[in-house]
Order: structure tokens, then C-alpha cells, then sequence
């Protein structure tokens, strides 16, 4: 599919910082923010090219962290674009920015979904991660956000040091029983510049880390989620449209500090110095999609799928086969891949070590 009908916008602000956040993110300032809304409402209008728009997503940072006026430019600004009727619009908040006045202007401005991020409820946690919430706020503030939307996602994080899988279970069952619509989960990562990176905080055993990704899956499906994606759940008819765009190869807009996107033939990463930002100096990478690059994106996103890459698709989007373009006999005997005649995907035993599945297909495609 070649025209673009999805939208991402990044608001870089947080009011603290995460001790394992590699985002692009700032703390937040009031001065910085009105200046960065008015680059930013210059950059969607250099790049928007009036698509009808069918997912838009502003995430962040944390976008719940401006202030109700700052909200209110940022929704002047992106009344520009123009949506589809069936459009699926999500915000991020973070639980302890949310208030009544906040949802209420979401509500108005066309929101549809809201993405809640917890990552945990333990507070035994909480100083390691930098992040803290109570348990009867968050109560208090999911139901708030259940008065006015119907589809929320809560985002959950395990792996911390020192965890147990009963303590993973015991975030999972708090989650459950809040019944939002969608839950991803991702494990800890130790990235470079992080707070835990230069404190040489130390992972946990691969092998308990890959049980309780198992026992996260198990307890999911138990309680009626869709397990759609290596990390992501949700019940039936949930499932995030936004980030379907993004596994299934689509285009999309990036807006915003070190926001990324795909259009033309290029995919492309914004500058994250906020100076340059401002100045309208937005290149900071970009890579020439050509056809081969295409076919291997299509397999290293699309196989996150549970349901993995359709054959037929792959077949009509670029004329030739799957097999036909990549070695994927051995991964297959190996039990690497099923192909199962109509899709090619991971199995559920190896979706923990998919990472060294799917960069098989890096450089991998046979075409000239
Ligand atoms: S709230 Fe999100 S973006 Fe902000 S510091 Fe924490 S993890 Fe990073």
C-alpha cells in the first residue's frame, strides 16, 4: 500500500525521568514546550500532504504532562489533519497526569483511545525505575479515564532485577482487573545512557526472563486476551490499529523531536537536538527504501505478528514469493519458522528468542 494514512507525533516532555528511558525526551519546561508547539506545527505543515488520515497516535515523552493550555494548541495544531471516519486517535498519559479537565478536552478533540503507562505497581520497584504511582490513585484515575473512553491500553514493563515471577503475576492481575481493552508488556533493557546503564545495574537470568515472558502469555490468553504480537494483547476487535500500521510495513508520518516515519521511499528519524528542531533542521537519519529493502522490512515487522507474514500479500505486494526471496528452508526444519502453507511465523516457543530469528532476514533477501 503506498499512500499514507497514519500519523505519529512526538511530545518529548516528562515531568521526571526514568532511570531506564533511552526515549527522546526532556524534562519538562514550560517555555520550551510553546516554542517546541509552534516547530512542530511547522514541520506537519512542510511535510502533511492532506492524506486522509486513519490512525494517529501521540506519544511521547509524556504528552499528559502539558498543561490544559498546551494541550489546546496541540489540538489546534493537529485539527489539521484530516481524519477518516473510521480513524482510531490514542493519546499516552501517564496515570498521574490524568485529570477530569484533561479527558474531558481529549474527548472533545476526536481522542478515541488512551495508553496508560504503569509499567508497574510495585513499590518495591518504583525507586529503581524512578517511576511511582499508588495503587489507589491509579484505581482512581482508570476510572476517570472509563468514564469517557472505552478503549485504553495500559503499558506494563517485568524483568527488574531481583523480581519474581509471582511479582510479575501480581502486576498482571492488578492490570487484568482494571479491563483495559489492550495490554503491552515489554521486559527491562538495559540501554546505553541510561540512568541503570551507568549505574552497571546487572539483567536477570535469560532463562527466568524468558519464564515469565511464558507465564505473562499464559495468564494473558487465560483471561481472553489475543496474544497479536510478540508483546502486545488485546481483547478481540482491540487491537492497536496505529501499531499495525507499523508491523505491517505501512507508511506513516513521524512528526516531532526524533519522531520517525516512512513516506515515498524513505524511512527517516528527525533530529533530536531541540535547537535544530526549532531552526526547522529536522534531518537527522534517513534510509532509501528500495525493493529489496522493502521485502525485508516487510518479514523482519510482519513476523512479529503472531499471526505472522500472509504469503498470498507478500506475493501480490511485490510479485514474487516469500521462498523465492529468502532462504527460509533451514529455519523452517530447524522449527525456527512454521509455514503452514498460507503464513509464515514464529512459533510460540521461539517468540522469546525471535530477535535471532528475524535477523536472518537482514541482507537476507536472494533479489538482485
Ligand atoms: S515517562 Fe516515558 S519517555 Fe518519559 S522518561 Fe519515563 S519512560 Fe522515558
Amino acid at each position: 500500500m503506498n499512500s499514507i494514512h497514519s500519523c505519529y507525533i512526538h511530545i518529548p516532555f516528562c515531568s521526571s525521568i526514568c532511570s531506564y528511558c533511552d526515549f527522546c525526551k526532556l524534562l519538562y519546561n514550560d517555555k520550551w514546550v510553546n516554542e517546541y508547539l509552534n516547530s512542530l506545527e511547522k514541520e506537519i505543515n512542510f511535510r502533511y500532504k492532506n492524506e486522509l488520515i486513519q490512525t494517529l497516535y501521540i506519544g511521547g515523552g509524556t504528552p499528559s504532562c502539558l498543561s490544559i493550555n498546551q494541550l489546546e494548541k496541540l489540538f489546534n495544531i493537529i485539527k489539521r489533519i484530516d481524519l477518516s471516519s473510521d480513524y482510531e486517535f490514542t493519546i499516552e498519559v501517564n496515570v498521574n497526569d490524568i485529570t477530569e479537565e484533561k479527558l474531558i478536552l481529549f474527548k472533545k478533540n476526536k481522542v478515541n483511545r488512551i495508553s496508560v503507562g504503569i509499567e508497574t505497581v510495585n513499590n518495591k520497584f518504583m525507586p529503581f525505575l524512578n517511576r511511582f504511582c499508588n495503587k489507589n490513585d491509579v484505581l482512581r484515575k482508570i476510572e476517570l479515564i472509563r468514564k469517557y473512553f472505552d478503549n485504553f491500553n495500559i503499558d506494563l514493563m517485568y524483568a527488574f532485577p531481583n523480581q519474581t515471577i509471582d511479582e510479575v503475576l501480581s502486576d498482571l492481575s492488578f492490570v487484568v482487573n482494571l479491563r483495559p481493552k489492550h495490554i503491552s508488556i515489554y521486559s527491562l533493557i538495559i540501554e546505553e545512557h541510561t540512568r541503570i546503564f551507568i549505574d552497571k545495574v546487572t539483567p536477570i537470568d535469560e532463562d527466568l526472563e524468558s519464564r515469565m515472558y511464558y507465564k505473562i502469555v499464559e495468564y494473558l490468553k487465560f483471561y481472553g486476551f489475543n496474544h497479536y504480537e510478540i508483546s502486545n494483547f488485546a481483547l478481540n476487535g482491540y487491537e492497536s490499529k496505529h501499531n499495525m500500521v507499523y508491523w505491517n510495513n505501512e507508511k506513516y508520518y513521524g512528526f516531532g523531536l526524533g519522531a520517525s516515519g516512512y513516506i515515498d521511499k524513505c524511512r527517516y528519524t528527525n533530529t533530536k537536538n531541540i535547537s535544530k528542531y526549532n531552526e526547522c533542521k529536522y534531518d537527522y537519519l534517513s534510509e532509501e527504501i528500495d525493493f529489496k529493502l522493502d521485502m525485508e522490512y516487510e518479514m523482519i515487522l510482519g513476523l512479529r505478528k503472531i499471526n505472522g507474514v500472509s504469503k498470498k500479500e507478500f506475493f501480490n505486494k511485490f510479485l514474487s514469493s516469500i521462498e523465492d526471496n529468502f532462504d527460509i528452508i533451514n529455519l523452517v526444519k530447524n522449527k525456527m519458522l512454521i509455514d503452514d502453507g498460507e503464513y509464515i511465523y514464529i512459533p510460540e516457543d521461539k517468540l522469546y528468542i525471535s530477535n535471532s530469528i528475524l535477523v536472518n532476514f537482514i541482507g537476507g533477501s536472494n533479489s538482485e
